[in-house]
């Protein structure tokens, strides 16, 4: 077996979008990086597979927007509920293009995982785990590497990443001294944990189920939300149903659900219910076949964690639990988060990061995620859809209330937006953050 580099620049933990974008930038910018990721790519990860156009715009400068959904690409988001049906197409603005797309994680995946392992100074390796991690001070001194077996379920059948070092029969573990350790180790973070890594569950967070189903609409080029998201005895549950075609070669949809909850209001459904019947509804108008690779999952939301980032090391992607509250979308921010923290580390080396990374997530997000979390926390009192879900979709205003609401929602608003909606919503961003006192939860405890 290829020997890992024993003291890599940069030691990358988690090669899902958040962690190849961190390595591939990283390495751009002349560092030598390690990756390393417990799963062998292809595998599956629980996710609707939709790509914004805040996504694609972060696919596009990693140099992979052509190789997005072989070519598939959705013009915006249909939404359906309440007795109403509206169509909004994906806003113009000056930092994201018109355009979104979808593609299975697995490929997806594997794409970016390829790319980064490509680049010249990045040594990739998949099948090992980060499971020990030291700490002198406030910075990681070492991180030990185990060879692991990921579950047989979520590996599925591919070429591997070429490059990629995987280790052999009786591979002994290893232990690696970086300088700077990113952490990309997703939802559950367990080496962010070891670190100091705290969840907020006070806060709003996600409860999603996602399947795949043969259909003979997988080319059709719109996304759909459902936003009146029933159980079998009729009850609105706050949240959405959502399918994502995913293109003609693919031939399938993601259909999926995820409701909002928090500690003192639990959505107390079981998802995979939820997504069973919602299915079924779908399922003429689609052309549905058999809901294939069910699974479900939990999902912090809105930067509700906090210690994401110490002497030498920072949180990025779903381990900061950067995903929007109001849509669940969080595959943008792992990419956005992977540039964010490779140009904080290039811009002032051996500064330390445990105040500067949460400031910086705070200066990019705080104010949308912020207002977003108040937002969906609202969504979560079981009275709140049912009384504004039919004034927001029916009647001569739906069109435009809810055309907007698709906009702010997706948060596809950037500072550089003059228009007046961007500029309301800032200003509500600004509101929030005052409201809640100016702290982020990301700060250090
Ligand atoms: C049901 C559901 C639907 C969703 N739908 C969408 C959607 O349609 N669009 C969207 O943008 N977002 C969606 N999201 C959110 C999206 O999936 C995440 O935000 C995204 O995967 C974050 O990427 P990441 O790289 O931070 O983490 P991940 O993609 O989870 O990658 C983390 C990687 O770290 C590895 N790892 C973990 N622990 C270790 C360790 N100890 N050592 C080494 N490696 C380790 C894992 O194997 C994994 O490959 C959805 C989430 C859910 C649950």
């Amino acid at each position: 077996m290829t020997h890992l580099i024993a003291d890599p620049e940069i030691l990358v933990i988690g090669c899902g979008p958040a962690g190849s974008a961190a390595a591939a930038l990283a390495a751009d910018r002349g560092y030598a990086v390690l990756a390393v990721d417990a799963a062998v790519f292809p595998r599956d990860k629980t996710c609707g597979d939709g790509l914004t156009p805040r996504a694609m715009a972060q696919l596009g400068k990693l140099g992979v927007g052509d190789a997005i959904g072989d070519g598939y690409r959705s013009n915006g988001l249909k939404l359906h509920g309440f007795g109403g049906h509206i169509t909004a197409a994906w806003p113009e603005s000056a930092a994201f293009p018109p355009i979104g797309s979808a593609m299975r994680r697995s490929r997806l995946d594997a794409l970016l995982a390829a790319g980064a392992a490509a680049r010249d100074g990045v040594q990739m390796a998949c099948g090992f785990k980060a499971a020990e991690v030291t700490v002198t001070g406030g910075a990681v001194s070492g991180v030990t590497l185990l060879p692991h077996s990921p579950r047989p379920e979520t590996q599925l059948p591919g070429s591997p990443v070429p490059g990629a070092v995987v280790p052999g029969p009786g591979s002994p573990p290893v232990t690696v001294r970086p300088k700077y350790v990113i952490v990309a180790d997703g939802v559950r973070s367990p080496v962010g944990k070891k670190l100091g890594r705290i969840w907020h569950r006070e806060q709003v967070f996600g409860t999603a189920a996602r399947a795949y189903a043969a259909t003979g609409r997988a080319a059709e080029p719109w996304i759909h939300s459902h936003l009146e998201l029933t159980d079998d005895t009729g009850t609105v549950h706050p949240g959405y149903g959502w399918i994502f075609p995913l293109g003609g070669e693919d031939g399938h949809v993601n259909i999926g659900c995820g409701a909002l909850s928090t500690a003192d209001r639990p959505a107390g459904v079981n998802t995979t219910a939820l997504l069973r019947g919602y299915a079924a509804r779908c399922s003429a108008d689609w052309r549905l076949g058999e809901l294939t690779a069910t699974t479900s999952a939990l999902l912090p939301m809105g930067g509700a964690v906090s210690n994401v980032a110490g002497d030498n090391w920072m949180l990025i992607g779903d381990a900061a639990a950067c995903v929007n509250p109001l849509n669940g979308e969080g595959i943008d921010y792992a990419l956005e988060t992977a540039e964010l923290a490779v140009r904080l580390l290039d811009g002032q080396p051996g500064a330390g990061f445990t105040g500067s990374w949460p400031a910086l997530l705070g200066a990019t997000y705080g104010r949308a995620f912020t207002l977003a979390r108040l937002l969906a926390r609202a969504l979560t009192h079981p009275r709140f859809l049912p009384l504004t879900g039919p004034l927001a979709m029916r009647g001569p205003q739906a069109q435009p209330v809810m055309s907007t609401a698709a906009r702010l929602m997706g948060n596809l608003v950037d500072e550089a937006d003059r228009d007046i909606v961007s500029r309301v919503w800032r200003a509500a961003g600004r509101g929030a953050v005052a409201l809640t006192g100016g702290r982020q939860l990301w700060d250090t405890t």
